[in-house]
């Protein structure tokens, strides 16, 4: 494979932001950056056989994921993102179009975002195959919606549904069996191909103050991040959290709990503002039919993370409790 005619193939035949002055092509990519904007900037990156499988997940989805990722931690900053880069590491076991479809698959979401691919890298290697991808945000520079926000008395909320993508993974792994087609594609799917929600991080921005997080590692591990930070409590209510029809389906499985409570990638936001801004953001989501619910309270009268049960007995939760939690 020769890398020029690969970068060739893998760049963009169009340019979104109009601030672009050089992309692809040059030693370093240049642009202006928009005035009275913070730019906000993040990387990740994702190892074969560590972040995914090439026998579960096809190059497209794996190129998807990749990107959308980074987009999700932007999304948590309140931010827009813009531009990326990609690093790519390549062994020889993978062929060039398994490599030009990683490339389409990020494209995908750019497109939906109007992001612009600035520039990147590309190397061979021994190993497995590697992708770093750099996301470039801009938001007001008024705006930080810092883990360290959250203030006693505020308002715990989650966008969309959580556990999906957990419940998608056990499906993909065979741990669980499901009949129905409709219901098993959409939890895999919400696991290969999660929507970064920079649309409510947005709205999230517009508020006087609010503490933010993206969902990676578990909404426990999350809620722990900012009571953390925050050096204060937070108590959720177990009968609160917003919950898929699809993934209802499943509560005879034991597991349902730990993925809702534990299981992560589900790239939703979760964060705490106060109560007259919980009132001004909800009625902004329901406008827009994007759904965010309220899942507890901040609290000063505890350290940590607590959840009470629908029998209204209180369980403290570990940041990873995976497999420690039994219903
Ligand atoms: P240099 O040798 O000056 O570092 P390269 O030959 O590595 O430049 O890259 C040439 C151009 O192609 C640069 O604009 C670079 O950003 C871009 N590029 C290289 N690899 C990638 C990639 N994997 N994704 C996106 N752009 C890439
Ligand atoms: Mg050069």
């Amino acid at each position: 494979m020769d890398e020029f005619d690969f970068i060739s193939k893998i760049k963009p035949n169009r340019i979104f932001q109009e601030n672009v002055k050089v992309a692809i092509g040059d030693d370093a990519a240049v642009y202006e950056p928009s005035v009275h904007k913070n730019q906000v900037v993040c990387v990740d990156s994702m190892v074969e056989g560590v972040h995914f499988l090439k026998t579960l997940s096809s190059p497209r989805e794996i190129g998807y994921k990749s990107l959308a990722v980074n987009i999700s931690d932007i999304a948590a900053m309140g931010a827009n993102p813009i531009y990326y880069l990609v690093s790519i590491a390549i062994p020889s076991s993978w062929e060039e179009h398994e490599l030009l479809e990683i490339f389409k698959g990020m494209q995908e979401l750019a497109e939906m975002y109007q992001m612009d691919l600035l520039g990147g890298d590309t190397v061979s290697t021994a190993d497995k195959l590697t992708i770093t991808v750099t996301v470039i945000g801009e938001v007001e520079p008024n705006v930080l919606t810092l883990r360290s926000n959250a203030r006693d008395g505020d308002i715990v909320f989650v966008t969309g549904n959580i556990g999906d993508s957990s419940a998608g993974l056990a499906v993909l792994l065979d741990q669980v069996a499901i009949e129905d087609k409709k219901n098993k594609n959409y939890l895999i799917n919400r696991h290969k191909k999660p929507i970064p929600q920079v649309k409510v991080g947005r709205l999230i921005a517009k508020l006087e103050r609010a503490s933010l997080n993206d969902i990676s590692d578990g909404l426990a591990s999350e809620l722990h991040e900012i009571a953390d930070a925050s050096q204060l409590g937070i108590e959720i209510n177990e009968i609160d959290l917003p919950v898929s029809s699809e993934l209802l389906l499943l509560k005879n499985f034991n597991d349902i709990n730990k993925w809702i409570l534990f299981g992560g990638e589900d790239f939703e936001l979760v964060g705490t503002t106060s109560i007259e801004s919980w009132t001004e953001l909800k009625q902004a989501c329901d406008e827009q039919m994007i759904k965010i619910t309220k899942i507890g309270l901040v609290t000063c009268s505890h350290s940590g993370v607590l959840l009470k049960r629908e029998n209204q007995e209180v369980i403290k939760l570990e940041k990873s409790g995976y497999n420690h939690f039994n219903r």
